[in-house]
């Protein structure tokens, strides 16, 4: 850690830091980004392909994207995400990307230091967030150019690496290696803080606003940890205005809660595949990986077996050609594999007659119970149990946010505050153009903790949620 950051989380200023931002993934990076300075106009010469669109720009010629009205521009706007802010902000970005052209962005950015806001970014991992804990081999879902921040092309990053695009889509490897280079790049190291954890966000009410007083709004106390690299722990706690959740939903992957799930040969993340792999604890030659689910995790997991040659059992509660599985929403051809791993669970599954070797799906089975001499047992679709010896369990059904470090786990800040919070179903209430949470001034939540789900998408929470501090720092008295 350098001394700049050490300094920031040792500090005891009496003055509070204007920003922190807990998570440091592409949501984070973006903000920091924003919040640096780095301010989006219109280049005089570009016309965007969307006729209304281009109308609404064309009428406040030179004046920054991030001063305008995020309602008004956005109106109108369709596309593959519910955010018509994230929608703006991407159309501006990829004018014309989802009709398969290659339109270059309509935007400029210049460095305003005038215009930066000072801010802290917390985060486990380094910059990059869950991109560092996705087996870096796997290839995006996602095009490649859709995986990019503001102003730093992949394709022109890859290029300079000399890496390239497979199929028009990325590795994670490459990606998380992105996001590192993209903070060194546009200079915002000194705002990132690694290794830190949070713990506990705290506020209290804020004062009755009198005459003169300064600023009313509720003061927020960040505490947590930064782990050495000896595994020390050195506590941190700072004071804030606003804090920003940027926290993504990977940290806490999902429970079946049967009986056994606790046990050390069962896991919850590929990472434990690729761990025995390299170990050795799992081979060509073991008892089989049983893996769980039948997601694209899942399916990652089943490639990933299959390349080493490590026998798989795979199981899952729906039946096989159920029209909501996530392979029937990827079209064929760009996404080949995940096509591949769907054809084996049709036609290798056990109630197929020839098994396939080294593979074999468990459609509509429900796992009941681990054992500690690792059997596993299913209820198969008839009612009747059925025993498997395997090496290891992956359980890879989702995850959800993990607020605990918030008041009440951040429970009240859903949009339904009597159901857990998922970024599908339930996301934290937010006003869609500030991204400021619905029942709490002063906190803000964006990424899939707001319902944007996809890179491409969480950047236009930073756009809004860097607009709306602006707007609150020009508001605060001299
Ligand atoms: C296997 C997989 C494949 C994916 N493929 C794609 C794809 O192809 N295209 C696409 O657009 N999206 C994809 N996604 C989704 C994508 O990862 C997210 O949309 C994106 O990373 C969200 O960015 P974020 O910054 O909001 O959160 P994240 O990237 O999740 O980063 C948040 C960071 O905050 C850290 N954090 C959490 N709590 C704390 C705390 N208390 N203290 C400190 N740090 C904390 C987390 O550890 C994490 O590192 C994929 C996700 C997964 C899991």
């Amino acid at each position: 850690m350098s001394n700049r950051r050490k300094d920031h989380l040792g500090a005891s200023s009496s003055e509070p830091l204007p920003v922190i931002i807990i998570g440091n993934g592409p949501s984070g990076i973006c903000l920091s980004y924003l919040l640096s300075g780095y301010t989006p106009y219109v280049r005089p010469d570009a016309v965007h392909p969307h006729p209304l669109l281009q109308r609404k720009l064309s009428e406040a010629p030179g004046v920054s994207i991030m001063d305008q009205d995020l309602d008004y521009l956005s109106e109108g706007l369709e596309g593959r995400c519910q955010s018509p802010v994230a929608l703006l902000f991407d159309t501006l970005l990829r004018p014309d990307t989802d009709f398969g052209g290659s339109v270059e962005s309509i935007l400029t950015w210049r460095q305003q230091k005038e215009r930066a806001i000072p801010h802290l970014v917390l985060g486990r991992n380094p910059p990059g967030g869950a991109w560092h804990s996705i087996e870096g081999s796997m290839v995006t879902l996602s095009q490649g150019e859709w995986m990019g921040l503001p102003d730093l092309q992949v394709k022109d990053w890859m290029c300079k690496k000399r890496r390239g695009l497979r199929n028009s889509r990325a590795t994670a490897g490459d990606i998380a290696h992105y996001y590192r280079d993209y903070v060194i790049r546009k200079g915002l190291s000194h705002n990132f803080v690694s290794s830190a954890t949070v713990t506990a966000v705290e506020w209290g009410t804020p004062e009755p606003s009198s005459p003169g007083a300064r600023d009313p709004s509720p003061l927020f106390q960040v505490s947590g940890f930064v782990a050495a690299e000896d595994q020390s722990q050195q506590p941190f706690s700072l004071r804030t205005r606003n804090v920003v959740l940027a926290t993504g939903t990977s940290d806490s992957p999902a429970r079946l809660g049967v009986p056994g799930e606790g046990l050390p040969f069962v896991h919850h993340d590929l990472s434990a595949l690729e761990a025995a792999t390299r170990a050795g604890t799992v081979s060509p030659s073991s008892d089989p990986v049983l893996i769980i689910g039948a997601g694209l995790s899942a399916a990652d997991a089943v490639l990933y077996a299959r390349h080493y040659g490590v026998p798989v059992i795979h199981a899952f509660r729906r039946p096989v050609d159920d029209p909501g599985l996530v392979f029937n929403q990827l079209p064929k051809m760009l996404y080949p594999e995940y096509h591949k791993v769907h054809q084996m669970m049709r036609e290798r599954s056990i109630l197929s007659p020839s098994p396939y070797e080294g593979y074999r799906s468990l459609p509509e089975h429900q796992l009941l119970l681990l054992k500690e001499d690792r059997q596993a047992v299913f209820r198969d679709p008839q009612g009747l149990q059925k025993v498997f010896g395997v090496a290891l369990v992956l359980l890879l059904i989702g995850s959800h946010p993990d607020l605990s470090f918030l008041p009440g786990a951040g429970a009240d800040l859903a949009v339904d505050p009597d159901q857990p919070l998922s970024a599908k179903r339930n996301p934290v209430d937010v006003d869609p153009f500030t991204y400021q949470s619905i029942h709490q001034e002063g906190l803000y939540a964006m990424g899939p903790l707001a319902g944007d789900n996809f890179v491409r998408f969480v950047q236009g929470g930073a756009l809004a949620v860097a607009s709306s501090l602006l707007r609150k720092e020009a508001r605060k008295p001299p």
